[in-house]
C-alpha cells in the first residue's frame, strides 16, 4: 500500500494533452523519481510472481510498455519481445490493424518471437478503451501464444477497456 500510494502520488496529470479536452496521464513522473522506480518494479514483479507465475514471456506494446518488458523478463528471468507499429520489426512479421478515434493503425509481432502454446503476459503503460492490448492479444494468439494476463501501470475505468480483452486483466493503479 505504501509503495503503490508513493507511485500513485508521482504519476504526473496533463489536462488539455495531446488535444483539448483529454486528461493525459504521465507514467514518466513516476520514472524520473529513483525510489517510485524501485517500488513500481517491486509492485509488477510481486503482482506476476503471485497471480501470474506460469508466465514464460513478456512482451511490451509500443512504445511506453517497452520500459517494463525488459525490466520484468529480467526480474522473472523470462524473455521479452516488442509489438510494434508497422514497418519497425525485421524478418517475417504478423499484423493486425486495429481502429482508433479517427484512424486506424497496425500492430506487428515477429513471427518467430514466441514459441507455440507459450504463456505470455503483454504489459503496456495504460488501459484505457482496450483497443491496442486486444489488438496485442490477437496478434500474440496469431504467432501461437496464450495471453495469460494483460498487465497496465495506468487503468482509465471509466473507458471500460477490460470489456475488449478476455482472460486476465491486472493494473496498479486505477482512475
Ligand atoms: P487504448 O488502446 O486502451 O485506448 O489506449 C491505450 C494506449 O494509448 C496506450 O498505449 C497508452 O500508452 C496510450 N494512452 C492513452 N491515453 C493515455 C494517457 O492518458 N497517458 C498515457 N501515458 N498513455 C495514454
Amino acid at each position: 500500500e505504501e509503495k503503490l500510494d508513493y507511485v500513485k502520488s508521482k504519476i504526473g496529470e496533463y489536462p488539455n494533452f495531446p488535444k483539448e479536452g483529454i486528461l493525459f496521464r504521465d507514467i514518466f513522473g513516476a520514472l524520473t523519481d529513483a525510489k517510485a522506480c524501485v517500488y513500481l518494479r517491486d509492485l509488477l514483479v510481486e503482482h506476476i510472481r503471485q497471480s501470474v507465475p506460469e508466465a514464460e514471456i513478456i512482451v511490451g506494446l509500443d512504445s511506453r510498455g517497452f520500459l517494463f518488458n525488459l525490466l520484468l523478463a529480467t526480474e522473472l528471468g523470462v524473455g521479452c519481445a516488442p509489438i510494434r507499429k508497422k514497418g519497425k520489426l525485421p524478418g517475417e512479421v504478423v499484423s493486425v490493424e486495429y481502429e482508433l478515434e479517427y484512424s486506424s493503425d497496425t500492430f506487428e509481432i515477429q513471427r518467430n518471437a514466441i514459441a507455440p502454446g507459450q504463456k505470455v503476459v503483454v504489459v503496456d503503460d495504460l488501459l484505457a478503451t482496450g483497443g491496442s492490448l486486444a489488438a496485442a492479444a490477437e496478434l500474440v494468439r496469431k504467432v501461437g501464444g496464450v495471453v495469460v494476463e494483460s498487465l497496465v501501470v495506468l487503468e482509465l475505468v471509466g473507458l471500460e477497456g477490460r470489456k475488449r480483452l478476455d482472460g486476465k486483466v491486472h493494473s496498479l493503479i486505477k482512475y
